[in-house]
């Protein structure tokens, strides 16, 4: 394994299992999760400058405004998609740096990966193809319409705050699939919608903070 993806100091494995050590405290339980976030570097999707912020409890900037998502926010929405039943196909809408994406394609058979700016998309590219991370299909697209020839999909995940859930994205949810997606401008909730036989059923969860979900590409 190269150097770069090992780690060393603040990037090194023992700092990792520091970070699954504070997610347990906060609450994240399932073992699936934790195992993954604690196999896939988080260092390599960041700038080099940043690294040795990588496992912080904190979003870290990824260029063009975004962000990469704070380690206890991916745990969760992760969990909450995957928790007692191990996803088939999985949408994420809003793939920034790839890190989420990684993640989700660990526990998961494929996911298919959204996201409205190219270089954005191109970085992920390269980060997960340093992983051998394999099944992922990527797709510069605005996200609210989804990939209609992917569906449907077990789980939809999205990454960036939205003012409705896009109707497409609902539509792509299998029956029995979840979807997690940050709501709201001002205040930001998360919001769990799982479809059932016969409509959706939607809660609203934890506080947090997303960059917006846009229109059109870049
Ligand atoms: N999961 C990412 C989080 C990135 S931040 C990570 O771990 O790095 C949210 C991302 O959503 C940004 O990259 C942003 O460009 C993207 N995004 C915002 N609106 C979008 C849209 N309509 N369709 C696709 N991607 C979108």
């Amino acid at each position: 394994m190269s150097t770069r993806i090992s780690g060393i100091g603040m990037t090194s494995q023992r700092t990792r299992l520091r970070m699954i050590t504070r997610l347990r405290e906060q609450g994240i339980v399932d073992e699936a999760v934790l195992n993954v976030m604690n196999e896939i570097p988080r260092h390599i999707f960041v700038e080099e400058a940043l690294a040795s912020r990588a496992y912080d409890d904190c979003a870290l900037p990824i260029g063009f405004g975004q962000t990469i998502s704070q380690p206890y926010i991916v745990a969760r929405m992760t969990e909450l998609l995957t928790v007692g039943k191990p996803p088939g196909k999985v949408l994420e809408i809003g793939t920034g740096c790839g890190y989420q994406t990684s993640i989700l394609a660990r526990l998961s058979t494929e996911v298919y990966s959204v996201e409205r700016l190219l270089p954005l998309l191109s970085k992920a590219r390269r980060n997960v193809r340093e992983l051998r991370v394999m099944n992922i299909r990527f797709k510069h697209a605005d996200g609210h319409v989804g990939i209609p020839e992917g569906a449907p999909f077990d789980a939809i995940m999205v990454t960036a705050a939205a003012t409705h859930v896009p109707d497409a994205l609902k539509q792509q949810l299998a029956v029995g699939g979840r979807m997690v997606v940050p709501m709201g401008t001002g205040e930001q909730f998360l919001c769990l919608i799982e479809r059932t036989r016969s409509g959706f059923a939607e809660k609203r969860l934890d506080a947090v903070n997303f960059v917006p979900l846009l229109s059109g590409l870049s």
